[in-house]
């Protein structure tokens, strides 16, 4: 097999018997090339806001105090714009490192998903983005679970932010949280542009966006997926996205119910 990786080492026994160890490669291999996909793509899309930056930067610089008063304000504006893409993607790849580093700590703080979510719609409603678009149903009173506040936090966030983002305007999200067979069930519903079933599997890599200018524009780093991924795993839940092209999408989270008295 082509793709399959060999590594073999030969060690002379003193009775002069040969030991000969094949080991398979291949996964540390793959391991080694994810990592390093990841950092060129972290590094060029760094790049793209920073190069903008510097461009703007220089131009001010040339025009050396000229009084411009709108275009300077322009180019400020822009430069705001692009210096807050870089943070909003240095605070996403700091995340997502924070959680892997937490992969193999189990998570144990006794968290309510359904007061958990009840915030997080009115964190984002209060942001003033939604546009009162969001519809928060709690079907289960109490949903405990064993997790990571801040990481749950942010993958409701997200979810409910991708919703929004991917909806079609004016349209509604709606957020709803239940409880079934040791189960707490966080779905997050939108009518939007959907999404073709075999990019599906595609959308928790790393950077994979359906419409890159279109993530780009609205502000996306094409991370938040994968931090979605990263937490559902280490609290050992599953994640299942069922979408309809031209109708919308269901994103569900599910987590194992904690009994907590
Ligand atoms: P981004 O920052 O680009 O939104 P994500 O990792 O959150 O990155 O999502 C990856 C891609 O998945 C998005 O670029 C978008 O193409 C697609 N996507 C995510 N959520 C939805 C949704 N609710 N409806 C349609 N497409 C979505």
């Amino acid at each position: 097999n082509p793709d399959r990786r060999w590594e073999m080492a030969v060690t002379t026994l003193a009775d002069g018997r040969r030991l000969v160890r094949l080991e398979d490669r291949s996964s540390a291999q793959a391991g080694e090339r994810m990592r390093t996909d990841f950092v060129a793509n972290a590094s060029h899309e760094l790049r793209t806001p920073l190069s903008a930056l510097i461009g703007f930067i220089e131009t001010l610089e040339d025009a050396n105090g000229a009084d411009e008063g709108p275009i300077r304000a322009r180019f400020l504006g822009i430069m705001g714009t692009e210096a807050r893409r870089m943070q909003h993607l240095i605070d996403d790849l700091m995340s997502l490192s924070r959680i892997e580093a937490d992969r193999f700590v189990a998570p144990r703080d006794a968290i309510d998903l359904a007061a958990l979510a009840r915030i997080a719609c009115a964190e984002i409603e209060g942001g003033g983005k939604a546009g009162g678009r969001i519809r928060c149903t709690l079907e289960a009173p109490q949903a405990m679970v064993h997790g990571d506040r801040a990481q749950l936090l942010q993958l409701l966030h997200n979810v409910i932010g991708n919703a929004l983002k991917y909806g079609r305007p004016g349209s509604e999200v709606a957020v709803s949280v239940a409880t079934a067979d040791g189960n707490v069930i966080v779905a997050v519903r939108d009518e939007g542009e959907g999404i073709p079933a075999e990019l599906i599997p595609r959308l928790t890599e790393r950077f994979y966006r359906v419409d890159p200018g279109r993530s780009r524009s609205l502000g996306g780093t094409g991370l938040g997926l994968a931090i979605v991924k990263h937490v559902v795993e280490r609290h050992r839940g599953r994640l299942d996205i069922t979408s309809v092209v031209g109708t919308g999408t269901t994103l569900t989270v599910t987590l194992p119910l904690a009994l907590i008295p």
